[in-house]
């Protein structure tokens, strides 16, 4: 039952929000009205909270002219920006409980209790600021006839600059007793976007395949490596550890976010060559929301507990995340199911063939990269026919992507088998067997480019190439 490619969500906003924190001490007069804006938050709350159907809008113009009479020496949009902080404030607060549906007495314990603001925060009205590109200062207002400049021309700090040439210095702005928020609105071209780049995420790998017929791999092992020796230093921790639990908690904790921290650059690095690679192509991702859980719940039984370490250490939602916050081309999405059993070439399901399975010394296979075609025959790369199948969907939702059928048989070259280059399944010989961790010039020069033209022409194209 081979389902028909779909798209989860499409990418469709044309602006894209980035933030940058300037550090910067609060004027006395603006760091005042922070504290009106806190008092007045908890002022409305309970009045806001009483009538709990009430849209946000109404409550906002019910409760303004109070707002006036009480803050005179604060501007009127001053009122408006109390008004969206409680709403903020509200908002959190049943954000909170529905979280807390599951355990009935911090239910009760939140829902008895009247949220409060405690930071000192406060996102700025559009009205109350502007933005001087020729002294480069910024001027907030408090009330008419008092204002707040603060000059940036000397601040250092090369994003803050980029993004806003970017964003034509339309930004929003959130203030903090030591720091400014400016949230610069982006503009994203999604004409900027030739062509697009199919991505399938494993274990140990990232393989691209484009729409005009490159195929490249991206080297992830680094970042398991990594984690696997992490994982065999925290074990060894605890068997030296005395046997009270806390105590161990408490150190594993410490040896978590070590990992986590070591990861984060790696997966940065990966991300930015991923990046490099995909250009100004479109990205078409696959949405693995909860795909390591149905994963772990559907073969928990079926894999060693070092495998099953692995699963749950994956880190692709965290490298998908930083993609996603990186890419300045749109992002689609589809559906992940079974990329990595459609025949590259005729759309045919995969499966292992009959003489690729390797016993390994556990009497459990080892797994191999080979698939072969049911209906044609052909033999292919497991990640690459994958990811030939993800740039495949994401074509048939980005209108106007094709593949030429230059490019089409390129991929297909790439993706055929190879014996004896490519099986790196684990790189780990416990069966006497050597298998090849990769091909030599992999090891030593990053993700190779398989990339290979004028190769003959394959069969009637019945599979779908993208509109
Ligand atoms: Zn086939």
């Amino acid at each position: 039952m081979l389902q028909s490619p779909r798209a989860v969500a499409t990418n469709s906003s044309t602006y894209s929000i980035r933030t940058v924190v300037v550090p910067h001490r609060l004027e006395l007069a603006l760091f005042r009205a922070l504290l009106d804006v806190r008092s007045g938050v908890n002022r409305l709350m309970p009045d806001w909270l009483e009538r709990r159907t009430e849209p946000r809008f109404t409550a906002t113009k019910r409760t303004y002219p109070w707002l006036r009479a009480a803050y005179p020496h604060l501007a009127a949009a001053w009122c408006t920006t109390i008004a969206n902080e409680t709403s903020a404030v509200r908002n959190a607060w049943r954000r909170a409980l529905r979280r807390a549906r599951h355990s009935p007495e911090r239910f009760v314990r939140l829902n008895d209790a009247v949220p409060r603001r405690r930071r000192l925060k406060a996102s700025l009205h559009p009205g109350l600021f502007r933005w001087n590109p020729v002294l480069r200062c910024l001027d907030v207002t408090i009330r008419r006839g008092a204002h707040v400049h603060i000059d940036l021309a000397r601040l250092q700090h090369p994003l803050f600059w980029r993004y806003g040439e970017a964003a034509n210095w339309r930004f929003g702005l959130t203030l903090r007793p030591s720091a400014l928020l400016f949230h610069f609105r982006i503009p994203r071209s999604i004409e900027s976007a030739v062509g697009a780049v199919g991505v399938d995420l494993n274990f140990d790998s990232a393989d691209l395949a484009t729409s005009d017929g490159k195929c490249v791999r991206i080297d992830l092992r680094p970042i398991t490596r990594l984690q696997e020796r992490c994982a065999q230093k925290r074990q060894s921790i605890a068997r030296q550890l005395s046997k009270d639990l806390r105590h161990q908690r408490a150190v594993l904790r410490r040896y978590q976010g070590r990992e986590r921290r070591r990861v984060a650059p790696l997966l940065h690095w990966s991300a930015n060559e991923l990046l490099a690679h995909a250009g100004l192509r479109a990205l078409v991702l696959e949405d693995l929301n909860d795909a390591t859980q149905s994963i772990l719940r559907r073969e928990l039984h079926r894999h060693s507990p070092a495998t099953n370490r692995r699963l749950s250490a994956w880190t692709h939602g965290r490298l998908v995340e930083i993609v996603r916050y990186k890419a300045r081309t749109p992002t689609v999405w589809v559906n992940p199911e079974r990329t990595s059993q459609e025949c590259p070439r005729c759309g045919g399901q995969l499966a292992l063939p009959s003489e690729g399975k390797v016993l390994g010394s556990d009497g459990r296979n080892r797994m191999t990269r080979q698939l072969v075609c049911g209906e044609c025959g052909g033999s292919w790369h497991r990640d690459v026919a994958a990811a030939i199948a993800v740039l495949a969907r994401g074509c048939d939702i980005l209108r106007g992507v094709t593949i030429a059928p230059s490019a089409r048989s390129a991929l297909l070259e790439a993706a055929t088998w190879r014996p004896g280059s490519s099986d790196r399944s684990d790189g780990r010989t416990s069966s006497g067997l050597t298998v090849e961790p990769m091909k030599e010039d992999d090891a030593k020069s990053g993700p190779p480019s398989v990339v290979r033209t004028g190769s003959k022409a394959v069969g009637p194209p019945r599979r779908r190439w993208g509109r």
